[in-house]
């Protein structure tokens, strides 16, 4: 079976020294798998790419990124275990793609933003790599660490990283270069474990739980992920599972956010 990585980052557990997440996460039910195996199958073709101007992507960006940030701080200090003080960013990259590294580094990629059907989407990408953060799963992983540093070196001195107090400029996508894409492939090799992927999808929905977010709308970009999954040319690594299995994880995750009325889950 193909793994595909869902935003950037994957990697087997015994290559990571398999580290864990922080929370307590559900597990997943065979009902809601088997939901999910159909529901992508019966979804048709590959995702299609919209067309957007530079200023739409950042606008997108930039909206979805207020929506969530004052619940997102709110819900990293309530945590408190990881990084809080965060370098947002994009990248003019056409791949399907976002990350996080060292120093706070979360990035997400234009062709990200192309491939979601409305701004709840990108609120999870977004929420997805805040989670990662918020877990400080990159200080967790000795070789996340190593590889985040050397990362945030070459996307901060090939395109400048964006400060949390001007974040998205209007002018950053525009002034990025093939080299901003070439590290976006660079953060791809960061591997989290398994359950660190869970933990920051299941992260994104209590953020988006908490601000708001229509949780079944932005459900929507992890659908095109698993129908991405064996496309190429969307740019998705070879690394980690975006199929059915993560859909079936986020049910999960948001029937018991929703139960809780937005709780964090118990600590693992
Ligand atoms: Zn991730």
């Amino acid at each position: 079976m193909k793994r595909r990585s869902f935003f950037a980052l994957g990697g087997a557990c015994a290559l990571c020294g398999c580290a864990g997440a922080v929370h307590q996460l559900p597990q997943i039910n065979d009902n809601n798998l088997s939901l999910a195996q159909s529901e992508v199958k019966a979804s048709g073709g590959p995702p299609a790419r919209r067309e957007l101007t530079d200023e739409q992507v950042n606008d997108i960006m930039a909206s979805a990124l207020a929506r969530i940030r004052p619940t997102a701080q709110q819900m990293c200090g309530e945590m408190n275990v990881g990084v809080c003080n965060w370098n947002i960013t994009s990248s003019q990259s056409r791949a399907m793609n976002a990350g996080a590294g060292s120093n706070g580094l979360i990035y997400v990629n234009r062709g990200l933003v192309e491939y979601t059907a409305n701004e709840e989407e990108v609120c999870m990408a977004f929420g997805h790599e805040i989670g990662h953060q918020a877990a400080n799963h990159i200080a967790n992983n000795q070789t996340n660490q190593r590889t985040g540093a050397l990362i945030g070196a070459v996307l901060g001195a090939a395109v400048g990283v964006a400060t949390s107090s001007t974040y998205l400029p209007q002018s950053l996508i525009t002034s990025m270069t093939s080299t901003g894409a070439r590290a976006g492939g660079s953060v791809g090799r960061i591997s989290f474990s398994k359950s660190q992927e869970r933990e920051a999808d299941y992260l994104s929905a209590v953020i988006l739980y908490r601000s708001n977010v229509d949780l079944d709308k932005a459900r929507g970009l992890l659908v095109t992920m698993a129908r991405a999954s064996d496309r190429k040319d969307t740019g998705l690594l070879d690394t980690h599972p975006a199929g059915p299995e993560r859909l079936a994880a986020w049910d999960q995750a948001v029937a018991q956010i929703r139960a809780s009325k937005g709780a964090l889950p118990a600590r693992a």
